[in-house]
């Protein structure tokens, strides 16, 4: 399989380079030159199968030569080893034809470990298999940085140097990041907005002698690794429930749009869903862009689900870039007017299309309460804050067609946000064990200015990559 840039001006490459890449040099995010098709049968055959297994099968397509199927299945399997439920990402009824899709029961509970684990050990493979060293810098609005952190501590060819949005995460999020001790992993507290932080990520993959001189590579949603192993759970979830022979929908609490692109791309590859539902919190750019085909950026609002708190969501672009009959000159255009003027707007045609497949849901931190409040009155679960946006989404939907089945992705724990949930329903959900010591241990972490030359500058005189000692 081979990858073009959705922006058209870097080079074509092959998946190992994607891993390593992250972003293109244009500015643009690599996607395959064509979606692999997975037949019926291939599809009926996920039944049953081990999460690992299921895995290694949906992905192969994707990796082509760097990794073989033994490879892949022993790296998919170590991948989903560390997960606290043995099947991985389990489903739970809690209404009629509405499931919960639970994937927080990776090392940091959110769904951004059952990537980003795999990520980090095809990276590891693909350096050492260069004999090179890298250097991962990453923007988080809260989960991917722990995500990121418990997938690369301690190894040798990568050190971790991860920006998030001063005092804007929360305190399990954030000690999840600074209390972790190994030498390879520097936390930067950036004073900002989490679009300040991935602007300056951005503006540093732009930079070719900074990216030459550190060994740069990305990791946060726009990595085509992560959008890959992200697909999986879409098909073994319909799967579940009676796919292929019955299509389903899925609520996507969303802010990158890495993750309900993942199901896009599940939907391409052949696998039938209905509807995908964007749900978002009161930073609702993509609800408003569904509405009246205007991308306008706002002022980012803190919420109670804030690894939602984004206005540019990345992965939109490779939407748009399918949206578009694949032309990259019509992405430069519409990504060089959001540059100047914080804004472009899409042609009736394209918001057609794109509102064939896609509704948009957005949920204020009034409504994600008393979603949280229902559904825990209904059935006794507990949602988390993300979650509670898209099990909203899920049952508007299911208010229109209540014959198609709803999986609301559960994208984080609720013990991630105590505070919230306690303030719902009058309980504290409790901290798995395993994560307990974070609250006492000490935090280790540098707060620098919103400027790309100081977080450059901090990153060139830490990363061993930089000090040639590859
Ligand atoms: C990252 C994250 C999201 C948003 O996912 P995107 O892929 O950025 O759209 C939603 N919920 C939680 C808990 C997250 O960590």
């Amino acid at each position: 399989m081979r990858y073009i840039s959705t922006r058209g001006d870097a080079p074509e490459l092959a998946f190992e380079d994607v891993l390593l890449a992250g972003l293109a040099a244009d500015g643009g995010l690599y996607t395959p030159v064509a979606y692999p098709r997975l037949e019926r049968e291939a599809i009926a055959a996920l039944a049953g199968l081990p999460f690992a297994q299921a895995s290694a099968n949906i992905i192969a397509p994707f990796v082509g030569e760097a990794f073989s199927g033994s490879a892949l299945g022993e790296l998919t399997r170590g991948a989903y080893a560390g997960f606290r439920h043995a099947a991985v990402a389990p489903l739970t009824q809690i209404d009629d034809n509405l499931f919960v899709l639970e994937l927080f029961h990776g090392p940091t509970l959110a769904f951004k470990d059952v990537a980003m684990q795999l990520l980090g050990r095809m990276m590891n493979e693909a350096l050492a298999r260069r004999g090179l060293r890298a250097t991962i810098v990453g923007a988080t609005s809260g989960d991917t940085g722990a995500a990121a952190i418990e997938a690369f501590r301690g190894l040798d060819r990568v050190d971790v140097f991860i920006l998030y949005p001063h005092e804007r995460v929360s305190n399990v999020q954030r000690r999840q990041m600074t209390t972790i001790a190994d030498d390879n992993i520097h936390t930067i507290a950036l004073t900002g907005s989490f679009d300040d932080a991935q602007a300056i990520l951005k503006a540093l993959f732009r930079d070719q002698r900074f990216r030459e001189e550190v060994g740069l590579a990305g990791v946060n949603s726009i990595n085509w690794a992560r959008v890959v192993a992200q697909t999986v759970y879409y098909f073994t979830s319909a799967v579940a429930l009676g796919g292929p022979l019955r299509a389903a929908s899925f609520a996507v609490p969303t802010g990158n749009f890495g993750d309900i692109l993942a199901g896009f791309v599940a939907k391409r590859m052949g696998l039938p869903i209905d509807r995908l539902l964007i749900a978002t919190n009161a930073n609702d750019i993509l609800a408003r862009v569904l509405a009246s085909g205007a991308y306008e950026l706002r002022a980012v609002t803190p919420t109670l689900s804030p690894s939602m708190d984004i206005q540019i969501s990345s992965n939109f672009e490779r939407l748009l870039f399918d949206m578009l009959g694949r032309d990259p000159a019509q992405i430069r255009a519409l990504m060089g007017s959001l540059d100047q003027s914080r804004r472009f707007s899409l042609a009736p045609e394209t918001l057609a299309a794109i509102r064939a497949e896609f509704d948009a849901c957005s949920s204020n931190d009034e409504e994600t309460t008393a979603e949280i409040v229902r559904t825990f009155r209904a059935s006794g679960y507990v949602l988390d804050p993300h979650g509670a946006t898209g099990v909203r989404a899920a049952r508007r939907r299911l208010a229109e067609d209540p014959a198609t089945p709803v999986v609301a992705l559960a994208t984080a724990h609720p013990a991630k946000f105590p505070d919230a949930i306690e303030a719902a329903i009058g309980r504290r959900p409790p901290l798995p064990e395993h994560l307990a010591p974070i609250l006492e241990a000490r935090e280790r972490f540098s707060v620098l200015d919103n400027d790309v030359a100081t977080v450059a500058a901090f990153i060139r005189a830490r990363a061993r990559a930089a000090r040639g000692t590859a």
